[in-house]
């Protein structure tokens, strides 16, 4: 039987598309990488990103001429909490679960019994070792390709966020101005000194997350020494916590 050229199979490229200064390069990265018809940006919405994580998005995407292919929950993160009567924090953080990693997982499914073949992208560092060695072998079990380019190109996060800002003229969101990622404000996976930040930039969001707390009767910052958030704030911390992977957004040296 004569074999289809490459390009004419049936093929998705599905890259998580998650307002992030990696996983926007791995989005251009897949572009130069596969046919564009093959590639698609998934996003998932959990109604408690930046204002400018949407902005971010938008821009993007205009950036790379693709749509965004959207497959969400509907729900927002606090929705869910009180749908669940579960208050998610640092040791169970079931809003990624459910409103990013099954959505993904649903929508991959859909695109095999469709009778595509799967790449996943993800904008994993090298950093994300855990993650790293359990999304290789999850995704042979589920039957489809993992990959993850910015640790096969060792690409960093600032060099994904130059990217952004100098070859694609799009200026990332302002979360990195004071958090490590371009997660939801006031992200329950966050830790003490992120939740000082949280309190520092997002007062309004602190207050609802600490309220949040009295009403389900525990704290979001568990395990070994769990603190209540409004303790938090008069506690400080015992010490001085350099930001993981912090990177520096400052004016476009490309001069663009
Ligand atoms: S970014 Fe944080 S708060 Fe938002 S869905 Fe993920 S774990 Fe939950």
């Amino acid at each position: 039987m004569k074999q289809l050229p490459l390009d004419f199979a049936k093929r998705r490229v599905v890259v998580g598309f998650s307002g992030g200064v990696t996983s926007a390069w791995c989005a251009g990265w897949a572009l130069r990488n596969y046919p564009r018809r093959d590639v698609v940006l998934l996003w998932h919405d959990t109604k408690e990103e930046h204002p400018d994580t949407y902005r971010f998005l938008r821009e993007m995407a205009d950036a790379l001429r693709m749509p965004i292919t959207e497959r969400s929950d509907g729900r927002s993160v606090t929705d869910l909490f009180y749908d669940e009567g579960f208050l998610g924090n640092n040791q169970n953080a079931m809003c990624s679960r459910i409103l990013k990693r099954e959505q993904g997982e649903r929508f991959v499914s859909d695109l095999m019994a469709q009778g595509f073949e799967v790449i996943k992208v993800y904008g994993f560092s090298a950093r994300e070792t855990e993650r790293i060695q359990r999304a290789p072998t999850h995704a042979e079990s589920a039957g489809y390709k993992a990959i993850f380019p910015c640790v096969e190109e060792d690409v960093s996060k600032q060099t994904c966020a130059d990217w952004c800002n100098c070859t694609m003229g799009v200026k990332p969101s302002a979360m990195y101005e004071w958090a490590e990622h371009a997660n939801c404000v006031g992200c329950v996976k966050g830790g003490k000194a992120y939740w000082l930040a949280v309190h520092r930039n997002h007062p309004d969001v602190f207050a609802q997350r600490s309220h949040m707390e009295d009403e389900f009767g525990h704290s979001i910052l568990r395990g070994d020494s769990p603190v209540l958030l409004r303790d938090l704030v008069k506690r400080g911390l015992k010490r001085q916590v350099n930001p993981r992977e912090a990177i520096t957004i400052g004016p476009c040296e490309c001069g663009d």
